[in-house]
């Protein structure tokens, strides 16, 4: 596939900026100061930090099995897709209810956004997106595969359908990925010219840091490169980054922590009356609260009503109103934190 033809004219002729690293004794080229203070040990904060990320970018290459040369760094994901979007131009496609910044970053840049519904058991519609993909030929469609907030996993031969048809990039948005497990997307890159993965550092255990990546062909990544700010990834970030992918199984077990929560928490919800959880691959369950009434004003009022009293327990969840009106969705949280929830939810219900 030639991406130079997809990329954005402004773009295209655009050379990446370059922070040269010239190995020296003495360095005085780059007016930083030269009084520092180490916050951790070998964390050099006076100078700039490594613009490359190359030691994280190669510690992430080996875990997921790719060339460094495949992969770009992102102050989050969310960074990569603000990068895209300024990279390819719209319009841009995502379904709905996803993600809101696919939509945010679209309209910040003055690029249509186009919004293709889900079907209902919250797939992808890909009839629609077919003709979308004929009638308005998207630069970019964004798949968030665990979906943030309904929590599944798209059919992957829905998701494979659309990478085949499309024209344009297609970002399978796997922030969500260590939740759920399947990892069918990076190692077939190659395959795909027009594949991208993202995924981030942010939803297990490293939000603070700010800390995404971008997957794709050496091609794409070169462009969309150019309009990367320098040192988008500080120097602390790279450093703790880097020490917690060398310390995986702790992560690791996080995750599996989180997991067998969810199925607990979701097996818990599936019994409670007033309720109805979605199964999720994700670190989150979306959930309807029934109103007395059935209706679906009185749902609305009634997922209020919990969400509010929920609040006053000093329970916060997030009130899906506007994007999936009637629901509410609870992150997994401890062992402790979940029960809490629990218990609060039934005396409400
Ligand atoms: N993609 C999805 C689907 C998300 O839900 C989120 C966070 N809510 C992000 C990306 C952004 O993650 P990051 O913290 O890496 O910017």
């Amino acid at each position: 596939m030639n991406i130079r033809r997809l990329v954005k004219p402004n773009i295209r002729g655009l050379k990446a900026y370059r922070a040269e690293e010239i190995p020296c004794r003495v360095k005085l080229d780059a007016n930083e100061s030269p009084y520092g203070f180490s916050v951790l040990r070998s964390v050099r904060i006076n100078r700039y930090p490594d613009p490359e990320a190359k030691t994280l970018r190669g510690l992430v290459a080996r875990e997921f099995r790719v060339k460094p040369e495949n992969i770009l760094h992102g102050n989050g994901s969310d960074e990569l897709i603000y990068n895209l979007i300024a990279t390819f131009g719209g319009p841009t496609a995502y379904p709905v209810p996803t993600f809101s910044m696919y939509g945010i970053l679209s309209q910040a840049l003055n690029e249509t956004g186009i919004e293709i519904p889900l079907d209902e058991k919250f797939d992808l519609d890909t009839e629609r997106f077919l003709g979308v993909i004929k009638k308005r030929k998207p630069k970019l469609i964004f798949l968030s595969s665990p979906n943030n907030p309904t929590g599944n996993r798209f059919s992957s031969d829905r998701i494979w359908k659309i990478i085949k048809a499309s024209k344009g990039m297609v970002v399978v948005d796997e922030a969500y990925q260590p939740f759920s497990g399947r990892n069918e997307f990076l190692p077939l890159l190659g395959k795909y010219g027009n594949l991208i993965v993202l995924r981030t550092l942010s939803k297990i255990g490293l939000a603070g840091l700010r800390v995404g990546f971008m997957m794709a062909g050496a091609d794409i990544i070169n462009e969309v490169n150019k309009v990367r700010l320098p040192f988008n990834l500080n120097s602390l970030s790279q450093h703790v980054a880097v020490a917690a992918l060398r310390n995986r199984e702790r992560m690791r077990s996080y995750i599996r922590s989180v997991v067998s929560e969810r199925k607990r928490l979701f097996k818990e919800m599936k019994k409670t009356e007033g309720i109805e959880p979605y199964p999720s691959q994700a670190n989150f369950i979306l959930f309807r609260i029934r109103g007395n009434a059935g209706s679906v004003s009185a749902n609305r009022n009634a997922a209020d009503r919990i969400y509010e009293g929920l609040l006053h327990k000093g329970i916060l969840v997030r009130n899906m109103k506007g994007i999936f009106d009637g629901c509410l969705r609870v992150t997994i949280g401890t062992p402790r934190e979940n029960t809490a929830f629990l218990k609060a939810l039934r005396q409400l219900l």
